[in-house]
């Protein structure tokens, strides 16, 4: 499959790991938005949200599971981060394979949306 987060958790393209367990891969946006802004994506290919089923209710727990983690070790949780999930076209999604965006690592994150 296509899909350049897969590509990235096989380590076919090379990416700034922070984190990873048996279904959670993690790693730094190439992009970054803000001081601390990591990706946290299932290992599993899953599309977004529309592709998730009741069986994926592990995966879903662990992706959470593993932000808090994250958060923990960066610090991010003194502060306060930001998780953005964008979902399909609206939301400007580049990339069709779930993941949160974990954002912090200064004061203030601004508005949540601009509107
Ligand atoms: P989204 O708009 O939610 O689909 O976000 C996709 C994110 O993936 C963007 O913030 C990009 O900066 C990021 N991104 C795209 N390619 C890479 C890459 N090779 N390594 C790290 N981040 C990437
Ligand atoms: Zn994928």
């Amino acid at each position: 499959m296509d899909c350049i987060f897969c590509k990235i958790i096989s380590g076919e393209i090379p990416s700034e790991k922070v984190y990873e367990n048996d279904t959670v891969f993690a790693f730094k946006d190439i992009r970054p938005v803000a001081p601390e802004h990591i990706l946290v994506v299932p290992k599993k290919h899953i599309a977004n949200i529309e592709e998730i089923s009741l069986e994926d209710s592990k995966v879903l727990s662990d992706l959470f599971m593993a932000v808090k983690e994250i958060a923990s070790a960066r610090k991010l949780n003194d502060k306060g981060y930001r998780l953005i999930l964008n979902n399909g076209k609206a939301a400007g999604q580049e990339v069709f394979h779930l993941h949160l965006h974990v954002i912090g690592g200064k004061d203030s994150l601004g508005p949540m949306i601009s509107r």
